[in-house]
């Protein structure tokens, strides 16, 4: 079977113009399922040539209208015609551009006219220039560009370089419609819970420094809506307005409570801090917090087994951390200290026992009690440094320590761990250390932009709001 499909342009003046826009098909009435409906490249291909058509009808009568003057009804004279190309998700559709001298009444306008130039002034689609950017943010730009050309008409693919501008360039729009402050909230929010971290990203050779912070911020509100920021503190556009305006956007007034988790960081929290507008409470996070006591706990895992006594201390050990967890969750921290220290006096009596001459022992039991003694002492002092860390950290963070418990039971925000996602997804899913990947510091700004934009399911709309910010080369039109 053979097959044509045709496309049927209506003009706004009644024409009716047919065009042939692919044909395929076979000679034979076999068949497989490989022969059976259309193939990749037979849909690239209608797709290619209705975009055609269509794109270059609707220039062709937008132009015969604009040349029609407004003022006196006759045609402007025709100065030029020049060709302009538009980059569009179906194909790259080569179109006439003309340009019409000033009419002769020269009345509403003396300037000439590029009808084509004014409705294409990026030479693409929005939406091709948003989907460039949106698997640019989500992928390595080589492998974006070789997914929108294995599935879309794209004969001109756009380059490496050409995927990263354009999403940079959609990256810088959208920051500059963030720091545009919003209106006063039409909902007003009861609270507002800010999870605010840092995250790494390694830098280009080329810069000063190995890596440098950026900020991930998880906003939300007691009706559960959430908004994700982000932002590379050197290289951000008025990040505190920024970011101020996401918890507007949440329903934030002067009044809304604000709570702000954080690890304890000095950088974050005060973003967050300058960012509210309302009264703030700080508050340690509990996932860090008890990550770091989980640490401890692995630590104390690799205790020896080799006698009851070895055991028995191990098992003392391990019953202390979960009592230092225990009175933390509950915020006891001066409870929660004075056991870390009591356990830290313990283990040190048990690393000082291998110092003791009991080697001086000839007899072979005493050499293997020698040996257990060592491997204890030498646990004993792991442990010990990752508990003294925790000491420090607790006893540094003490003021943002509160009765995790009660909170949890009153529903209150303990916990970042879901920022802790997101600081995954949106940092090293895309921007990860171990595919070597190395940002400049503007770069990875942008791309955070567009990242967060996806993440927070916005991007369409917010491409579209940002577009007045579109920078464009100036035109002189005469
Ligand atoms: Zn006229």
């Amino acid at each position: 079977m053979r097959w044509r499909v045709m496309v049927e342009l209506t003009g706004m003046d009644g024409t009716v113009r047919t065009h042939e826009v692919s044909v395929g098909g076979a000679t034979t009435i076999e068949h497989s399922s490989a022969t059976i409906g259309l193939t990749l490249a037979d849909g690239k291909r209608t797709l290619a040539g209705l975009q055609g058509h269509l794109v270059r009808a609707q220039t062709e009568e937008y132009c015969r209208g604009r040349r029609r003057c407004s003022h006196c009804g006759s045609q402007r004279p025709l100065k030029d015609v020049r060709t302009r190309r538009l980059l569009s998700l179906f194909g790259t559709v080569e179109v006439r551009s003309p340009r019409f001298a000033p009419c002769r009444c020269a009345v509403p306008c003396c300037r000439t006219l590029s009808p084509v130039a004014a409705i294409m002034p990026d030479r693409c689609t929005p939406e091709y220039e948003r989907l460039v950017a949106k698997m640019g943010s989500l992928l390595p730009y080589r492998r974006a560009r070789a997914l929108l050309s294995e599935f879309l008409p794209i004969a001109d693919v756009p380059a490496v370089e050409t995927t990263r501008r354009r999403t940079t360039r959609v990256g810088a729009r959208l920051e500059r419609e963030a720091t545009v402050q919003p209106a006063t909230p039409a909902n007003k929010a009861r609270s507002i819970t800010l999870s605010i971290d840092g995250g790494h990203v390694r830098s280009v050779r080329s810069y000063r420094v190995r890596s440098f912070e950026i900020f991930l911020a998880q906003v939300s509100n007691d009706d559960g809506q959430q908004i994700v920021f982000s932002s590379m503190p050197a290289e951000a556009d008025r990040q505190r307005e920024q970011l101020r305006g996401v918890l507007h956007g949440l329903g934030a007034t002067p009044t809304t409570p604000v709570t702000i988790l954080s690890d304890g960081a000095e950088g974050p929290r005060s973003l967050g801090e300058a960012a509210s507008l309302g009264p703030t409470q700080h508050v340690l996070d509990w996932f860090h917090l008890s990550m770091r006591i989980q640490h401890v706990a692995q630590t104390a895992k690799g205790w020896p087994d080799a006698s009851v006594g070895d055991r028995r201390t191990g098992a003392d050990l391990v019953d202390a951390i979960e009592r230092i967890r225990w009175r933390l969750w509950h915020g006891q921290v001066k409870r929660a200290l004075d056991l870390i220290r009591e356990t830290l006096a313990t283990l040190d009596t048990t690393g000082a026992a291998v110092s003791s001459p009991v080697a001086a022992a000839a007899a072979a039991a005493a050499a293997a009690a020698a040996a257990a003694a060592a491997a204890a002492a030498a646990a004993a002092a792991k442990v010990a440094r990752v508990l003294r860390e925790l000491e420090t950290y607790v006893s540094g963070q003490s003021e943002l320590i509160i009765d995790y418990a009660t909170a949890r039971r009153r529903d209150e925000p303990i916990s970042t761990a879901t920022t802790e996602s997101t600081v995954q997804w949106l940092l090293h899913r895309r921007m990860n250390a171990q595919q070597q990947m190395r940002w400049s510091p503007r770069g990875a700004h942008l791309m955070l932009k567009v990242r967060t934009a996806v993440m927070n399911r916005t991007l369409e709309r917010d491409h579209a709001t940002a577009e007045r910010w579109a920078q464009r080369p100036f035109r002189s039109a005469a």
